[in-house]
Parts: C-alpha cells; structure tokens; sequence
C-alpha cells in the first residue's frame, strides 16, 4: 500500500480520500476546512497542519481543489508544494481545470524531477463515494499505469486520452455535453409538467424512448422522480451551479483557441450563469430545472 498526500476534501476529495483510506493506503490529508479532515482523521486518516506537510514523504500525490486559480496556487504560490514533494513521487490533480494550466504544471514539476498527469474525474459525488469514477488521464502512459494502483481504488475506469492536457480536454468535451443533457432534460420535463404530465410518468416513456440519457436515467432534475438525488434533497450536494459554469467556460475557451463552434454549449453557458446570478450558484447544476419552471403552470 503507497503513502499518499491528499489535498482538497470537499463533495468529491472528501470520499475519494475515505475510500484509499478503506482500501489500506497511509493517506495524509490537507484541506482549509478543518470539519473536512476531521472526518477523515475519524476515518483513519492522518490529517496535516499545512499542505506542505501533507506531502512529506508521500509517493503520490493527489490534489482535488475547485479551479485552475486554487491547483496554481497550492503548487506553485507563494507557500506552494512543489519544491516540497519528494523527486520519486507521482503527482495526480483530479481536479477540472484548463488544459494550459495542467500543461505548464507539469513542467514546472518536472523542473523539481516530479512526475504529473491531470486524472479529472466523472461520475459525481455518488461515483466518489462508491468508488466507481472514470478517471480521463492526460500524461506518460507509464505515468498513468503507476497511477492505477490507486486510483483502482477511487474508480473503475482509466482512460488515457493523450498527453499533459489531454485529460483536461476530454473532460470538459464531457460536462458540456453534460450541461447540455441536463437543460435539455429539465425543459422537456418542464414542458410536459406545464401541460399538465406527470413527471414521473413522462420520465419513464422517456427513458423508454429517443430521449432518453443519463440525466434522466441516474438524476433526474424534477423532485421525487428518483430519490437519493441532489433533486430529491432540495439541489443540496453533488455538483454546484458554480462549478458547471465554470466547466462551461473552460469549454468556450477550448474551443475559441481552436475555432471550434459550439453555440449549445454557449447557450447552457449563459443558463448557468444567469441561474448562478440569481443565487443559486450553490445548488446542485440539476437546479436549472427550477430556472426552466413555466411562468403559467396547468
Ligand atoms: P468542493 O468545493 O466541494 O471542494 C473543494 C475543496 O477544496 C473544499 O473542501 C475546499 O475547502 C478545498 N480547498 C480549496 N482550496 C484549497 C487549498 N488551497 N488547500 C486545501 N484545500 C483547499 O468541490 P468538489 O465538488 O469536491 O469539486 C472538486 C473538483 O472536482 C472541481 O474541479 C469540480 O469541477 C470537479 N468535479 C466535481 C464533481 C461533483 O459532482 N461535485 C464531479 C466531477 C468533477
């Protein structure tokens, strides 16, 4: 079993990190939130008083922190890790970030003779704490076989999709789909509902239909449909408005750095944001459902 330093524990890194813990790693865990590590310490986790001594002797290191400001930030700021990880070790950041930023990282650490991959994750929080995530790589392809002695343990599937970035790209091709299903789903169902369907019923001929995919399948935005879903407890936990706009705005620059079109993904862009400008950017991203909701209802 490897010796890991874990940073980042909130709805995905929290239960991620619980899971090598159960499965007989020696995780050292850093997060600011000192009510996250507690419940990893109470978990059997050794918790950390900085980052920088959470990576003390580790052989992997795993980061899962919101956006690309905050990874440059715990490795390469001012207090940053990256002098302090030791030369043999594997560093993975499996948090969503842009491309250019997961690039340069690895560079920055290779100067330091530490090896990166970006490994961003999907499957949710459900996927986290089941430990049945998609891990979508971008690195040495040694480097992610090493790598898959531990994220076996958080995950089912690894997919190499290139180089350093590559992982990055694949990632946010995914959640801006991903963004698209889930607004495309929510007015579908809000159309139906205004017309006076069931939405119960109207999801079950979806499912049994041309419509169907996996919003409507594992999270259905429209309350009570399915339970043990964000949108069954009030949009609390799993995926925040906040961070989907974020990935959407990843999307649209990956996109104009090449001249690819993706007017959909655009168009959920301004969704999110307008949703996220009315206060919901905490809510789970199933919520647009509520931003959908007919004026005039049957
Ligand atoms: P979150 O906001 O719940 O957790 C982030 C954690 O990082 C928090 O506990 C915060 O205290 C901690 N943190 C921030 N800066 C830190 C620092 N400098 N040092 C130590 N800890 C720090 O976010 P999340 O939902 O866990 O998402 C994490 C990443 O995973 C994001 O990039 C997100 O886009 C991606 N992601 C999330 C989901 C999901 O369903 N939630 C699914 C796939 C991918």
């Amino acid at each position: 079993m490897a010796k890991i330093g874990f940073i980042g524990l909130g709805n995905m890194g929290g239960p991620m990190a619980n899971n090598l813990v159960e499965a007989g790693h020696d995780v050292t865990v850093f997060d600011l939130s000192e009510d996250a590590m507690a419940t990893l310490q109470a978990a059997g986790a050794s918790i950390a008083n900085t980052a920088v001594d959470a990576v003390q002797g580790a052989e992997f290191v795993i980061s899962m922190l919101p956006a690309s400001k905050h990874v440059n930030s715990l490795y390469l700021g001012d207090e940053g890790i990256a002098a302090h990880i030791p030369e043999s070790a594997l560093v993975i950041d499996s948090s969503t970030i842009d491309a250019q930023t997961a690039r340069d990282l690895a560079v920055a650490l290779n100067k330091h003779g530490v090896r990166f991959i970006d490994a961003p994750v999907s499957g949710g929080t459900a996927g986290a704490k089941s430990g049945t995530l998609t891990f979508i790589c971008g690195g040495d392809a040694a480097d992610i076989e090493e790598a898959r002695s531990v994220l076996g343990h958080m995950g089912k599937n690894v997919f190499r999709a290139g180089e350093h970035g590559a992982g990055q790209v694949a990632k946010i091709c995914n959640n801006m789909l991903l963004a698209i299903l889930m607004t495309g789903t929510s007015e579908a169902l809000q159309l139906g509902k205004a017309n006076g369907l069931d939405p119960k019923v109207l999801s079950e001929i979806m499912l049994q239909s041309s419509g169907r995919n996996w919003t409507l399948e594992v999270y259905n935005p429209c309350p009570h449909v399915l339970e043990g879903v964000p949108s069954s407890n009030n949009y609390e936990g799993g995926f925040q408005v906040d961070l989907m706009a974020k990935d959407l705005g990843l999307a649209k620059d990956t996109a104009e750095n090449v001249g690819a079109k993706t007017p959909l993904g655009d168009l959920a862009q301004s969704l999110y944001q307008a949703h996220s400008g009315e206060g919901f950017g905490k809510k789970d991203f199933s919520s647009i459902f509520t931003h959908l909701e007919a004026k005039r209802s049957s």
